[in-house]
């Protein structure tokens, strides 16, 4: 066993406090972890907070990790010590089932293994990024692009493959038009994916104050939804609108910005349901989904395009202790982008 400092909330709602916990020893497959920065994700909140209903506490959240490599085990090939590498969401699956065959291990029959506030095969609770080390599977690991710099590629690792794959998978590229909702973690990522997959790109914002950056970040128009004339100048206009808000939206408000057979895509979790009226679907041949991070090998693809491409988060860069401010400040959509914690300081 190997103990390592961490951030825990020891209840729902409750402050971080800072303790030790133990990693299991190194299995033959397992690799080590010196975590050198971990991204702060809407979904740590609302983990934290319990708001999903599902929480274990005591609770390490985290799940944006970039670090080093420690330690390998004895059959582990792919790594060496020293490589610059992250751990997303999910830290197993069952690696049988149609959908880990092809690479979709995030909707795994057998339920994926999730970094932290879940549970192992064998029983153990998975406890998260903000740590100073972490044991994972080989398989679960991936590579950082020696192009990207640890701390602005942790967000990658959630935010970044979350809005990825969805855009991929409903084709966004030339000739598309994507509209990105909530200019926060996943929104300023969005934008920037659609735009190098040569997408035209909107923002939808709650406000006016971040058309600047989201403009530098290649968007091309930007518009705030707090101005009711928004939705009737952009009625029929999308083909893809990527929804990155952590609350209840207007949904019926949102369906009519689609085209014909458009999609809103959800990644945005309320705990709440929404409301929509099926005739806004039915008007337009339209569609809602949503999509749930990305697999292993799509994270590497995503990784590496990012890499290509330079892609990488917007952060701001806080100490360990400053996590409860920073909650606070997502909370309050006062963050630009990306609070990434640096674990040197915890
Ligand atoms: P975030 O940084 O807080 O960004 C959300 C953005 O939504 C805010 O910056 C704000 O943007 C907008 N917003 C917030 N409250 C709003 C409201 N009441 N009405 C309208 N807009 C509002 O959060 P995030 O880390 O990007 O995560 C966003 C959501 O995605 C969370 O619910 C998270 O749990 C979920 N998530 C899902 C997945 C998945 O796999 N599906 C993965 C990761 C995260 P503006 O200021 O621009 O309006
Ligand atoms: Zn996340």
């Amino acid at each position: 066993m190997c103990k390592t400092h961490v951030l825990r909330v020891p209840k729902a709602n409750a402050p971080f406090e800072k303790t030790m916990i133990e990693r299991r020893d190194l299995r033959s497959n397992d690799v080590m972890i010196d975590i050198q920065f971990c991204g702060i994700c809407h979904s740590d909140i609302h983990f934290a907070h319990n708001e999903w209903g599902n929480g274990i506490f005591p609770m390490v959240p985290g799940h944006e990790i970039t670090g080093v490599v420690s330690e390998v085990g004895s059959d582990v090939t792919k790594f060496t010590v020293g490589d610059r590498v992250g751990v997303g969401c999910f830290v197993d699956s069952c690696g049988e089932c149609e959908y880990c065959l092809r690479g979709d291990e995030q909707y795994c029959t057998k339920g994926v293994v999730m970094v932290f506030n879940g549970m192992g095969y064998d029983g153990e609770i998975t406890y998260g990024g903000y740590s100073q080390k972490i044991v994972v599977k080989d398989e679960f690991v991936v590579r950082v692009p020696d192009s990207l710099d640890l701390a602005a590629a942790s967000p990658l690792l959630c935010a970044g493959i979350t809005t990825y794959s969805p855009l991929k998978h409903w084709n966004a590229g030339p000739g598309k038009k994507v509209a990105v909702v909530g200019m926060g973690g996943l929104g300023h990522l969005a934008v920037q994916f659609a735009h190098v997959m040569g997408a035209e790109v909107t923002v939808l914002s709650q406000t006016m104050n971040k058309q600047e950056e989201s403009l530098e970040m290649g968007a091309d128009h930007y518009y705030a939804t707090s101005d009711p004339e928004t939705f009737s100048k952009l009625a029929k206009q999308f083909d893809i609108i990527l929804n990155t808000v952590s609350a209840n939206l207007d949904v019926d408000a949102y369906l009519s910005l689609l085209r014909v057979d458009g999609t809103l895509v959800n990644v945005g979790a309320p705990a709440k349901p929404d409301q929509y009226s099926v005739f806004s679907l039915i008007g337009g041949r339209r569609s809602i989904a949503g999509s749930n991070v990305g697999g292993i090998r799509e994270t590497q693809e995503m990784l590496d395009f990012a890499g290509e491409q330079g892609v990488a988060a917007k952060i701001e860069l806080i100490r360990a202790d400053h996590v409860d401010e920073a909650y606070e400040r997502v909370l309050r959509s006062d963050v630009r982008y990306r609070f990434v914690i640096d674990m040197s300081t915890l």
